[in-house]
């Protein structure tokens, strides 16, 4: 049974489930203009996705072959799976911004061991024990190159032009751009009054970047040709901050559910990461590499069960926190290594 919402003014979500992920799904929206629908995010790349986002547009009185346009929020597999699909079945434009569409283009055009060996050299650097680097080495010299979510994506014909309003026919949507999760992530800022009445400046499709129970994952850009230090953390508050300015009515994330209040929850959400900087210094009152202070940070589950791909990942959130507390000044890293250390100051 495909889950379709009406949210009232012309907007719909549909449930398009992501296989083999606690996430559950992600809320495709579809916005009625005077071209025809236009979705923001289309899903997984998966037949049984697929399946329940034709059935969805249908339920909703459209068609894929329908669409006008499609808006991306970011470029994760979750949210842009599926654009090449609805591309092909209607001719419609695609929308990312220039920061992620860098990445789209980066990750087609990657020779198949580029990413492995960028990601075995830096988790050497940042103090990844043998056993972890092992597999990755084994994969690169066996040739089993794990096929990577994002080979195939879809090259986006349109620029999402930060502060503008997207061309849409009869509908005010503006983008927010909102780095952090991703370096080209936005929200889509819908600024027409609320159907309900309900009181604040219109709308937000929030994508990753507000959700109501889940705090997005923030690690590093990860772009082998940049050497330039980022501080994705610190680009992700100040976003938050942004969001939270608009005094939106409502907010219409990509996963769980629609929520209001969204200033208490970018609040709450600020204090998050406020506490956990707080505690991560304590750590840091001796000498860590970012992978001894993934060890000692506290995750959804005891370190020991964090399967290897995850690993990889929570260290890369680990030095997003250690590059935030670097810019802040209350953390340094030690000269010498590598592995580098860092300690608190
Ligand atoms: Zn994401
Ligand atoms: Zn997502």
């Amino acid at each position: 049974m495909t889950r379709v919402t009406d949210h009232g003014g012309g907007v719909h979500s549909i449930e398009v489930p992501i296989p083999d992920n606690p996430l559950g799904h992600t809320l495709v929206h579809l916005v009625d203009t005077g071209r025809g629908p236009v979705l923001i995010d289309t899903g997984w790349d998966d037949p049984a996705s697929w399946d329940t986002l034709v059935a969805g547009l249908s339920a909703l009185g459209t068609a894929v072959s329908d669409v006008h346009g499609i808006v991306i929020t970011h470029h994760h597999p979750d949210h842009h799976g599926l654009s090449g699909r609805v591309r092909e079945a209607s001719g419609a434009w695609i929308a990312m911004h220039e920061a992620d569409t860098a990445i789209v283009r980066r990750t087609r055009e990657a020779e198949p061991g580029t990413w492995l060996d960028y990601l075995t050299r830096k988790l050497a650097a940042v103090g990844a024990p043998d056993d972890h680097l092992a597999p990755l080495r084994a994969a690169r010299a066996g040739g089993r190159l794990r096929t990577l979510p994002g080979l195939s994506a879809a090259l986006p014909d349109r620029e999402i032009v930060p502060g503008e309003l997207l061309d849409l026919a009869g509908r005010r949507l503006r983008a927010v751009w909102t780095p952090g999760h991703t370096p080209g992530h936005v929200c889509l800022h819908l600024e027409e009054r609320h159907p309900a009445n309900l009181p604040g400046h219109g709308r937000l499709f929030s994508g990753d970047h507000l959700l109501p129970g889940i705090s997005p994952h923030i690690g590093l850009y990860e772009d082998p040709d940049d050497t330039a230090v980022t501080d994705p953390l610190g680009d992700y508050l100040a976003s938050l901050e942004r969001i939270g300015r608009l005094g939106v009515a409502e907010v219409l994330p990509a996963h769980q559910h629609a929520f209001t209040d969204a200033g208490g929850r970018v609040r709450e959400l600020l204090a998050h990461h406020e506490e956990r900087l707080t505690g991560l210094l304590a750590l840091l009152a001796t000498p860590l590499t970012p992978w001894q202070l993934a060890e000692r940070m506290e995750w959804n589950r005891p370190w020991e069960q964090i399967p290897h791909g995850s690993r990889s990942i929570a260290v890369s959130e680990a030095e997003s926190h250690l590059r935030r507390l670097v810019k802040l000044g209350r953390a340094e890293a030690i000269p010498g290594g590598p592995p580098v250390t860092y300690i608190a100051v």
